[in-house]
């Protein structure tokens, strides 16, 4: 399989827009769950890039769990997306819900975001497949590691390579946290195969206060990268402000994170 170590034994490292991710380099994604104006945007895009991220993630379309909950800026969302990346530079990372939408959502980002609930949506898969664009695609919330990596086949099989792994936590007994995150599956990952995988534990806890030792303990079981939530001001998110931190906590975030990457 493409996907497989046996394929290619280097580990994969993607340029995306001249940002490389994976072997040695750490990629740092941060922002919003949701954009939601392009103060909020702004000034959560200038945080996370004093901090040291090289990425800004942020939800212009928004899978969320009841349709009476925000549902995203849509395309207003995307276009404040660009104008983020074309003040302070930072790479876009946003998802895209269905096929329909790979078209404009490229138009405005730098890498593709599959969603958890989306992992194993194969049309969607084969049409990332057929675009230039980097994924990130995040393990399915009851997916085996084996149907993530198989997801993951999918988008290659089509010719796109550039394809980021992310664990996001998945669904256990365990009602505590909001998902159970596997950082065993970033090992086992490590070796089955060649492509980065990065760590998500905003969603993978839910909870802010976990955030920080769990992205500590993802670097320091050899994740190439995390993904974190951050909003300027969590208590007013529209989305996901349990689990966000504050732009002081990703600053300390990031200066633990790069020590533990020093000596790993
Ligand atoms: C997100 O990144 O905001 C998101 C919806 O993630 P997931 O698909 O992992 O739930
Ligand atoms: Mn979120």
């Amino acid at each position: 399989k493409l996907v497989s170590r046996e394929f290619r034994h280097e580990d994969t490292v993607i340029d995306v827009q001249g940002t490389k991710i994976g072997g040695r380099h750490l990629g740092i994604m941060a922002g919003p769950c949701a954009v939601e104006s392009l103060d909020q945007l702004l000034e959560a895009a200038s945080a996370v890039k004093r901090a040291g991220a090289q990425f800004l993630r942020g939800g212009a379309y928004k899978p969320r769990t009841s349709p009476y909950s925000f549902q995203g800026l849509e395309e207003k969302g995307l276009e404040l997306l660009a104008e983020a990346r074309e003040r302070t530079g930072l790479k876009i990372v946003t998802e895209v819900l269905d096929s329909s939408a790979v078209d404009i959502v490229s138009q405005y980002a730098d890498v593709l975001q599959i969603g958890t609930r989306n992992m194993q949506n194969f049309t969607l898969l084969k049409t990332v497949g057929k675009s230039d664009k980097p994924v990130l695609l995040k393990r399915g919330l009851a997916a085996t590691i084996s149907e993530w990596l198989n997801a993951a086949e999918y988008i290659m099989s089509e010719g796109n390579y550039n394809v980021i792994l992310c664990e996001r936590g998945i669904r256990t007994f365990e009602t505590y946290t909001r998902n159970t995150l596997d950082l065993g599956a970033v090992a086992a990952v490590k070796s089955l195969s060649h492509l980065p995988v990065i760590v998500d534990p905003s969603h993978g806890t839910g909870h802010w206060k976990m955030v920080r030792p769990m992205a500590r303990a993802a670097v320091a079981a050899g994740a190439d990268g995390l993904i974190i939530e951050v909003h300027p001001n969590p208590a007013e998110a529209l989305c996901d402000g349990n689990q966000s931190l504050t732009p002081e906590n990703f600053s300390l975030l990031m200066d633990e994170v790069g020590a533990i990457a020093a000596i790993t």
